[in-house]
């Protein structure tokens, strides 16, 4: 295991990615310091998703350095799995298990991975779902929650691993609009919080309001990035203007 080399939570350094001939990533250097909210903003395409799934390993990167909560996961002796229990991460599906309650999919992983007692993981569980609003629901099945309730439920699962951090791709992209709402207000209490966040986003309102800092991504490369005023108030690149006048 690597020793600590910085305070940040997420530290990457010339990331590169490709799938084939296709290269993804062409030099990513990010930090992401802890209590930091970092959201990624950028057009279809540009490598958003890849960047994230390289930070828990779901993509092994072609080359460069990740190092999260000072554990380089790009080290090939590290305990990936180890490292990943660090990190929450909500993709845009919900990913419940269908077959079980929302108590159940928030005690499942407590129990297996994290060798919690039945007791102690339905307290968590329970904790977790008040958190986000839902603690009238720890009997229902996912199919009986709203896509917004089912978003809910798959954030209180990931907080209930006591992560470090927590990585959101589009977590609302798959929403009807009017279950949108809820989740972001989930998502600002957790920043509040002080939950270091990295957030795939096209909901520029929430950038705008919660982010520490903004990412523009196009062609695999970082465009621009710094608070929220100006990368989303005033951009300096053209295709920073010519995205944002497609999604604002
Ligand atoms: P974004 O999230 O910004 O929309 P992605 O990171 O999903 O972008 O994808 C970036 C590019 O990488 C796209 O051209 C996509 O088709 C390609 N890509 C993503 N994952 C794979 C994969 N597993 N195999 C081949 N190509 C991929
Ligand atoms: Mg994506």
């Amino acid at each position: 295991m690597t020793a600590q080399l910085t305070t940040a939570q997420i530290e990457i350094r010339d990331l590169h990615k490709a799938f084939g001939d296709l290269e993804v990533l062409k030099g990513i250097d990010m930090t992401v310091e802890r209590g930091e909210v970092v959201c990624v903003i950028g057009p279809s395409g540009s490598g958003k998703s890849t960047l994230l799934r390289c930070v828990n390993l779901l993509e092994e990167p072609t080359s460069g350095t990740v190092v999260v909560a000072g554990s380089e996961v790009t080290d090939p002796d590290v305990d990936i799995d180890r490292v990943r229990r660090r990190i929450g991460m909500v993709f845009q599906s919900f990913n419940l298990f269908p077959h079980l309650t929302a108590m159940e999919n928030l005690t499942i992983a407590q129990r297996r991975v994290l060798r919690r007692d039945k007791e102690e993981a339905a307290r968590i569980a329970r904790a977790n779902l008040k958190r986000v609003g839902l603690s009238d629901k720890e009997t229902a099945y996912p199919a009986q929650l709203s896509g917004g309730q089912q978003q809910r439920v798959a954030i209180a699962r990931a907080l209930s691993m006591d992560p470090e951090l927590m990585l959101f791709d589009e977590p609302t992209s798959a929403l009807d609009p009017e279950l949108v709402g809820d989740v972001l207000a989930v998502m600002r209490s957790l920043a509040q919080e002080g939950m270091t966040m990295l957030v795939v986003t096209h909901e520029m309102s929430f950038a705008r309001e919660v982010a520490d800092r903004v990412v523009f991504m196009d062609g695999g490369v970082i465009v621009e990035e710094g608070p929220p005023a100006s990368v989303v108030g005033a951009p300096e690149h053209e295709r920073t203007r010519t995205f944002l006048a497609r999604v604002l």
